[in-house]
């Protein structure tokens, strides 16, 4: 029986990380539950919760907040920045100069304690500025979806325009 449980638990842990992989979206749980359960229809949303803590801790993937307060999740585990566009909501890795000049001694003398420094770059996608030149697209109309909340809606938009992640930087 307890191997049995044992068993069970690798599969959810396996499916979780294969859903995210290949992805960089950086989706949140929720759209990684909903790839799970085509998978293990009987998962439940704590258990991928659960499964995506535990990846994070293995250093498996990576969990990162960009200005939001929900997690996103990402395959891609080494040192990296993120773009964010401000008009269609998509994310992109950057893999920047990590020999950054910056002073923190400031901090360290308040008494902060720094453990990691990301930058998080906004702007407008590769995909939506060639938009915003197209006579018809309603870049607002747009905008305002990614913010509406709508994360069915904001997931298709970041599916079919996957012009951000095809750019080359
Ligand atoms: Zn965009
Ligand atoms: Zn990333």
């Amino acid at each position: 029986m307890r191997r049995m449980i044992h068993k069970r638990a690798t599969r959810q842990l396996e499916a979780v990380y294969e859903a995210l992989q290949g992805d960089s979206t950086h989706p949140f749980a929720d759209e990684i539950y909903r790839r799970v359960r085509k998978k293990l229809p009987r998962i439940s949303l704590a258990t991928v919760y659960r499964n995506l803590q535990r990846l994070v801790e293995d250093g498996k993937i990576r969990m990162v907040l960009l200005g939001e307060r929900i997690a996103r999740y990402d395959p891609e585990v080494s040192d990296h920045d993120h773009f964010v566009c401000e008009t269609c909501g998509c994310i992109r890795d950057l893999f920047l100069e990590r020999e950054r000049q910056m002073d923190l001694a400031p901090l360290a003398q308040a008494g902060f304690v720094v453990t990691s420094l990301h930058l998080t770059v906004y702007g407008v996608c590769h995909m939506c500025s060639q938009q915003a030149g197209r006579p018809g697209t309603t870049i607002s109309s747009r905008a305002i979806m990614a913010q509406s909340g709508h994360r069915a809606a904001f997931g298709q938009l970041v599916d079919a325009d996957s012009g951000c992640f095809d750019a080359d930087v």
